[in-house]
């Protein structure tokens, strides 16, 4: 059902997505697009490979890519566009492939938060030449750590298979990769979000924990890129895919739940392109008042998570120059980094936990 999934098994979604664009042969001298409104790790995939990140705006009121601004940032250095299904929702493919159609771009989809949605009755991650997928904690199917590039371009194979050749299995200990998959498996707990995330933090920022992000450093190229994925997420991962159709069924039917459920004042839906079919890997809000939002979330034991919470998260105002982003250059994304918050999709997320959401959110004006 997923074909080609794990043909290029990789230590995470960066490590699949610098693989592609080195596969595509780009490098310095070459601009690669993406949007404004995601994580380090894809500039940071695109700076490893010596090429230069370009942001593009993303839709008012939705989390991907505004293909009327893709046309003003395409170069004639510009060799590939990033195109990123944000929370699962589609991106506005049509339009995106239009616009960079005969302009020798290749089009690599960002498929860490999706496995199953549609644009078209077409499955996301077949539409460009590439896709990548992320199994981290938070993604639909979690093994961990570990990432996957598609690579759909027959031409494109060859090349491929160089590159993943070069990786090596990573020596990391498996016993603390082991220690983190059971204390997620056995701690996280959506009404325990909360305080497992103040722990969370404080046990990576001590080095106790493998945390999300490298630090940004343009001299020093992390050794993450050179690692396939380990044999024990390897493992973890290959269990989960046998289970991704009840996945897929246990997305669908919270995200409907959460559909139905809330009748807030205080948030309001994205916008989805109408030709979607999406499958929510959390369920985005808009928030009114995201400080306040947060603040009783916190006291009520309920998961509003910040992805993303800056343009390019984790990252602050004073750091976004470090990646080439210009403060101010993508408004939709900025603001929405400032209203956005989302809700779990997993199967934590029982109906008492749904209720206790909607009681929580529905009472918030
Ligand atoms: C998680 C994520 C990635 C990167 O995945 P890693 O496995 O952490 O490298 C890339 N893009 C998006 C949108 C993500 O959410």
């Amino acid at each position: 059902m997923l074909p080609l999934l794990t043909d290029f098994l990789s230590y995470r979604g960066r490590v699949a997505l610098h693989l592609i664009l080195h596969s595509l042969g780009i490098g310095s001298n070459d601009e690669v697009i993406l949007q404004a409104f995601t994580c380090l790790a894809v500039p940071e995939a695109i700076m490893a490979s010596g090429a230069q990140p370009v942001y593009v705006d993303i839709c008012r009121n939705g989390v991907n890519m505004d293909p009327t601004e893709l046309a003003q940032r395409i170069s004639p250095k510009t060799r590939a566009v990033v195109v990123q299904h944000t929370f699962g929702v589609p991106a506005d493919l049509g339009p995106i492939l239009d616009i960079t159609k005969g302009k020798g771009i290749a089009i690599i989809e960002d498929c860490a938060h999706t496995l199953f949605s549609c644009y078209r009755s077409q499955r996301v991650g077949s539409f460009g030449e590439a896709a990548f997928y992320s199994f981290e904690w938070g993604k639909p199917l979690i093994a961990g750590i570990g990432g996957s590039a598609v690579i759909n371009s027959p031409k494109l194979q060859k090349e491929a298979k160089k590159s993943y050749s070069r990786l090596k299995k990573p020596t990391g200990s498996a016993l603390k990769a082991r220690l983190q998959y059971a204390a997620h498996s056995l701690l996280y707990r959506p009404y325990l979000y909360w305080p497992v995330r103040d722990l969370y933090h404080a046990l990576s920022s001590l080095g106790l924990l493998t945390g999300n992000y490298n630090p940004v450093n343009k001299d020093v190229l992390s050794e993450d890129f050179s690692l396939t994925m380990s044999d024990f997420h390897k493992k973890r991962l290959l269990e989960k895919l046998k289970k991704v159709e009840e996945i897929t069924e246990m997305q669908r039917r919270v995200a409907n739940a959460y559909k139905a459920g809330i009748s807030s004042n205080a948030v309001t839906p994205v916008a989805v392109p109408v030709e979607a079919d999406t499958v929510y890997a959390r369920y985005p809000l808009i928030a009114s008042d995201k400080t306040e939002l947060l603040r009783q979330a916190r006291k009520a034991r309920v998961e509003l998570a910040q992805w993303y919470a800056t343009p390019i998260h984790p990252l602050t105002k004073e750091q976004w120059s470090l990646v080439h982003y210009s403060a101010g250059s993508c408004p939709n994304a900025e603001n929405m980094a400032d209203a956005l918050v989302s809700l779990p999709i997993n199967a934590g997320v029982t109906p008492r936990y749904l209720d206790r959401t909607f009681d929580f959110l529905n009472k918030m004006k």
